[in-house]
């Protein structure tokens, strides 16, 4: 913080000069409270933008007699020209006071207290500054007492900011004057690229160790430049999510892997060893293998559902954790085949472990526990490819995943491009030819021979190496 007083300090001495003039601030209390006001003439972001929605509440709290912002990632978005995800709105106005406003509201959440206002099955969510009241201090008198506690909890547009992570994330856009108003140098950081924790970094990351998975999620999905100073501490206090609700971090996970910028989410969290706190099996795997598998692997499913995320089509959470797994299912199972447990058995054994150590620190559902199992029992089952085995096979209703999950296995070397083909031939077959290439290999004649080859030739490009949605 005291490094923004600096600069603002600074940069009053030598007015223009530091910064380009349409983003030239005015100074309100340029010490106690460097805040800087972009008029609208300053910034990028027009009002056609903005959801009708979102105006309508804006405009309505306005009219009532209260303050009221559009703030967080949907300001964030608008100026990069981004179509935001949703519209927060944040007010001076209490829970109590805009339910008196707006007739379609619905207040939410028990502590803070958040308003839902409603355009048929839309909604526009409006929370009401916080305070500066700390969590933990928060927390105790919350249990000690058994009661809610709601004195603290609202605050002003000064203490609401610094609760804010990033300063990119921290900028008010101002109903009253269309101005942008920014306390954290917010603005400077989102022109320059620069993700940057507001206050210092490694505080702020011991408050809430999330915030680590967020500046680097937002770095990818943005295109900016993690901070040095955000950077450096990371790999050291990764082991900090350890004490995250694994609830929480399965929220987390699909937002890091499931919403377009995968890969490269997963390459920068390997980079700053955040990855092992939320995968350690695959840690422990990836780093025997440097290269190769299970890598390839991994970077292909990540590839393919952000490809997928890009057109609009839905991912699978549960395909993505089963790629994950795989190697390190297979791993122990090798070992207790090693000591002697069949292989069947061994491989269930394995899968039930990996599951139940991952979930511990990312609670996906059961169901999607019994999906991974299904998908990766199934594997073995590919190789069988005579008699009526392979029909019923590919009725199985885990088999479309499977499926694409063997398809991807061969794409990366983990399974003889052979077998892959031999499926992808078998689906684009009609009766008669899918009955001769269940044949066992002796009976099979000449003629059936031909009509295999023909059809690998016809084999649908299209339903190869696409990760599908799994229901
Ligand atoms: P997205 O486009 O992913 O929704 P967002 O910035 O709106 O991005 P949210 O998770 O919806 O992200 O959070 C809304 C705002 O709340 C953020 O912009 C940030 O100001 C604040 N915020 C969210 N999570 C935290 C956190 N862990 N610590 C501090 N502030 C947070
Ligand atoms: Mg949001």
């Amino acid at each position: 913080m005291g490094r923004f007083v600096i600069l603002n300090f600074f940069k009053k001495i030598i007015g223009t000069a530091v910064s380009k003039p349409q983003l030239q601030p005015v100074l309100v209390e340029p010490v106690a409270n460097p805040v800087k006001i972009y008029t609208r003439s300053e910034h990028p972001i027009s009002r056609t933008q903005i959801s009708a929605h979102a105006l309508k509440v804006l405009y309505q709290l306005k009219k009532s007699g209260y303050a009221s912002y559009l703030v967080g990632g949907c300001v964030r978005d608008l100026l990069l020209g981004r179509e935001p995800k949703d519209f927060d709105v944040v007010t001076d106005a209490t829970p109590e006071q805009i339910r008196k406003v707006f007739r379609n509201c619905r207040l939410i959440g028990r502590r803070f207290r958040l308003a839902h206002i409603y355009f048929g099955h839309e909604y526009i969510e409006v929370a009401t500054f916080r305070g500066r009241a700390d969590a933990e201090n928060d927390d105790q008198k919350f249990h000690a007492s058994g009661q809610l506690l709601r004195d603290n909890i609202y605050g002003t547009i000064e203490e609401d900011v610094w609760r804010r992570d990033l300063t990119v994330n921290a900028l008010y856009y101002n109903i009253q004057d269309f101005s942008i108003v920014d306390y954290t140098g917010g603005l400077e950081d989102h022109k320059a690229a620069r993700i940057k924790l507001i206050g210092d970094p490694v505080t702020r990351y011991r408050e809430d160790p999330v915030r680590m998975l967020r500046a680097v999620r937002f770095a990818v999905k943005l295109g900016f430049v993690l901070d040095a100073e955000c950077q450096q501490p990371l790999p050291e206090l990764a082991s900090l999510l350890n004490a995250i609700p694994s609830a929480r971090l399965y929220e987390e996970f699909l937002k890091l892997f499931l919403t377009g910028y995968g890969l490269q989410t997963f390459e920068m969290l390997r980079q700053h060893g955040l990855f092992g706190a939320l995968f350690p099996a695959v840690e422990r795997s990836l780093n025997e293998e440097s290269e190769g598998f299970p890598k390839v692997f991994i970077a292909k499913a990540l590839e393919n559902s952000d490809k997928r995320v890009a057109q609009g089509l839905p991912v699978t959470p549960y395909f993505l954790l089963s790629v994950l797994l795989w190697d390190s299912v297979q791993a122990l199972a090798q070992q207790k085949i090693a000591q002697g447990v069949p292989s069947v058995p061994a491989q269930q054994m394995a899968a039930s472990e990996v599951i139940s150590e991952q979930v511990q620190r990312i609670a996906f559902p059961k169901y999607m526990g019994i999906a991974m199992r299904d998908v990766w029992y199934l594997q073995s089952r590919f190789h069988q490819q005579t008699g009526t085995r392979p029909f019923k096979l590919i009725t199985h209703p885990r088999f479309r995943a499977a499926y694409d999950f063997l398809l991807l296995r061969a794409e990366a070397g983990d399974v003889d491009q052979k077998i892959a083909d031999w499926w992808i031939a078998f689906q684009a077959a009609e009766g008669m030819d899918q009955t001769a290439m269940t044949l066992p290999p002796s009976t099979k004649g000449p003629q059936k021979r031909r009509n295999r080859s023909k059809n690998y030739r016809h084999r649908n490009p299209a339903s190869k190496s696409t990760v599908e949605h799994h229901d």
